[in-house]
């Protein structure tokens, strides 16, 4: 087997609480050793000299979209995306057309992700068959297959019943549900956050509340039946205090954030450009600031991108038509860089956490890590290396992102899969 020696990178790995300058030793598809080695050789060694290796990041929240909307996105086209900014491993949200919600699509996932050979991706099932809400998916026949996790994504489980049942069931396996909180009732017709900017551009907006009910409704649920809850995308202050007073009483409670959320607000509606319509909409300054705090102590464990690739031509329906949701995968690490790292909001080691290891724990799945015997997946980030944001260059189908034209820092420099290098590393 082949051995590849990593030299002279800093190292951060926040599963063993380590950040120093050392050297990684691979062998195979595994990681073998960290730091000097004098009875080893390698076949190859890759210098990355002021550089960042970090465990493979993680994107727990993409949507691939294939099957039934290959227009806008593919397992392997969304995979590219993904080793382009840097992921090796993403998790794959189930609605698809079909739904993600037997066994056999599950499985179609995998097969179809091997083919492509870029990221690992780990489907997530459905909560209910077909997300049609009315009754609970194959769960066992899933988990079966594969699935990772469970959600309806793209929309509620509107029945609280249904949710307090998948809790207890997906508990029971181990395995987390993922709430999409909304209270459908309240966000009908919204195309933006309610409030000052939504009444200023004369449209309907999607108040705090909608989000904030359903979080309480669902950290309520997993108190009562001890299942894992995690909350997608929390865009409101309200939410973030809701799963940290969940978490403080201990309810088992994970939340995430979206860079966008953490970074853009209401007032870039004004332009009426659809890449900043999304749900959750993008909120308040103030709402900003607290998923900044959230992040910052730690209620808010991972970041995640919500990768939603939507064709052109869907996009530039107008405001009020056009599709919710933007691309992220390849934007996902230089927004950290400048909007978390530089103001000081986090540490390169906070931030890998929630980008690595967090994220494996709340999908319970084997990677995340660098300790030795742990898959070979991993990062090598330049976090200085300067860049413009040029969606026409994506790997990704689609282009609706609302960051084109800024100038960011921070780029995958080489990627490695399973010890492969997926990514070679950028000329100097
Ligand atoms: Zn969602």
């Amino acid at each position: 087997m082949r051995t590849l020696c990593i030299i002279n990178g800093r190292v951060i790995d926040p599963s063993q609480h380590l950040d120093q300058v050392a050297d990684l030793w691979l062998r195979g598809n595994h990681v073998l050793a960290l730091g000097p080695q004098p009875q080893l050789t390698a076949d190859h060694t890759l210098d990355v000299t002021g550089k960042i290796v970090c465990p493979g990041l993680i994107d727990m929240h993409v949507h691939l979209r294939e099957p039934g909307r290959e227009e806008d996105e593919t397992i392997a086209t969304g995979t590219a995306a993904a080793l382009a900014g840097g992921v090796t491993s993403v998790a794959c949200m189930p609605n698809t057309e079909p739904a993600l919600d037997s066994r056999a699509a599950a499985e179609f996932v995998y097969r179809q992700a091997e083919r492509a050979g870029n990221a690992n991706v780990f489907p997530i099932g459905a909560v209910t068959k077909g997300r049609q809400g009315q009754e609970l998916a194959d769960l066992g026949g899933l988990i079966e297959g594969g699935a990772v996790a469970f959600t309806d994504d793209g929309s509620p489980v509107t029945s609280a019943e249904i949710m307090r049942r998948a809790l207890e069931t997906c508990g029971r396996f181990g395995k987390a549900v993922l709430s999409h909180a909304e209270v459908l009732e309240m966000t009908r017709g919204g195309v933006m956050n309610e409030g000052v900017e939504s009444q200023r551009l004369g449209v309907h907006g999607m108040p705090a509340a909608a989000e904030e009910g359903m979080i309480q409704r669902d950290i309520e649920l997993a108190e009562l039946t001890g299942g894992r809850l995690h909350i997608l995308h929390v865009s409101t202050a309200g939410g973030v205090d809701l799963i940290r007073r969940g978490r403080q009483r201990g309810v088992r409670v994970s939340g995430e954030a979206c860079p966008h959320h953490f970074i853009l607000t209401d007032k870039c509606l004004r332009t009426r450009d659809s890449n900043f319509k999304m749900s959750p909409p993008l909120r308040t300054e103030a709402d900003v600031q607290a998923i900044l705090a959230g992040l910052k102590d730690g209620t808010l464990e991972v970041i995640a991108t919500d990768h939603a690739p939507h064709a052109p031509e869907k996009k530039a329906r107008g405001l009020e038509q056009a599709p919710n949701g933007i691309i992220g995968l390849e934007t996902l690490l230089p927004l950290c860089v400048v909007a978390l790292i530089e103001p000081g909001h986090l540490t390169w080691a906070q931030l890998i956490e929630k980008l690595t290891i967090n994220s494996a724990r709340v999908l319970g799945i084997d990677r995340g890590t660098l300790q030795p015997g742990a898959t070979a997946d991993v990062t090598v980030i330049d976090p200085a290396a300067e860049w413009t944001i040029e969606p026409s260059r994506f790997s990704s189908k689609s282009r609706n992102c609302p960051f084109a034209g800024w100038k960011v820092r921070g780029r995958a420099h080489a990627v490695l899969v399973g010890g492969k290098i997926k990514v070679e590393p950028a000329a100097a």
